[in-house]
């Protein structure tokens, strides 16, 4: 199965593709964790990556859509994958169907989770208290200004990817303001019938 989650930051894609990871044996494919790691490895992408990402704006076309066409060809993304943050632009998701109609595959699902923009900043911000009092490392780009940014960029670049897999027939929508739980029920009876 080949999935893609659409959905502005701190929207739950994260949460969603990790409890899909585990049901369906396939990993989540998310850009930012790949581009983080790159960064904590001092790689010459990471160097590149890391003023933009903190910035909150996109890393160029070019490096993430080379980082996930080399993914896609390992071992573990034989079943298939859940991408997660990516593709974030109308030219990545042209490159992405080039990539996977090269290596003779195609996406199954691409699901839109919806929400209220105001409720995210709150939802970031407790996120943020929660990881501090558990005495883990907030995200360089998890504050209020870079995450308003990060909005800014999903609503400009991001956000016009519904309408282009609306035109493929694949997209699917989910209230991402309904508990966790619902949101996931709700996936999984759009992937029964996918
Ligand atoms: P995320 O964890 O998905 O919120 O990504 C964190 C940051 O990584 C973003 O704000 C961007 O700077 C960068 N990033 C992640 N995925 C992409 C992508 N598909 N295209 C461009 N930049 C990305």
């Amino acid at each position: 199965m080949r999935l893609i989650f659409l959905g502005p930051p701190g929207a739950g894609k994260g949460t969603q593709a990790k409890l899909l990871t585990e049901k369906h044996g396939i990993p989540q494919l998310s850009t930012g964790d790949m581009l983080r790691a790159a960064v904590a490895a001092g790689t010459d992408v990471g160097k590149r990556a890391k003023a933009v990402m903190d910035a909150g704006q996109l890393v160029s076309d070019a490096i993430v859509n080379e980082i996930v066409s080399d993914r896609v060809d390992s071992a573990d993304c034989a079943k298939g994958f859940i991408l997660d943050g990516y593709p974030r632009t109308v030219p990545q998701a042209e490159a992405l169907d080039k990539i996977l109609a090269g290596k003779g595959i195609a996406l199954d699902a691409v699901i839109e989770l919806k929400v209220d923009e105001d409720a995210l900043v709150k939802r970031m911000e407790n996120r943020v208290a929660e990881t501090i009092a558990a005495g883990g490392t907030v995200r360089s780009d998890d504050n209020p200004e870079a995450f308003k940014r990060r909005l800014t960029e999903y609503r400009e670049k991001t956000a016009p990817l519904s309408s282009y897999y609306a035109s493929t027939g694949k997209l699917q929508t989910v209230d991402g303001m309904a508990n966790v739980d619902v949101v996931t029920a709700e996936i999984d009876g759009i992937l029964e019938k996918a």
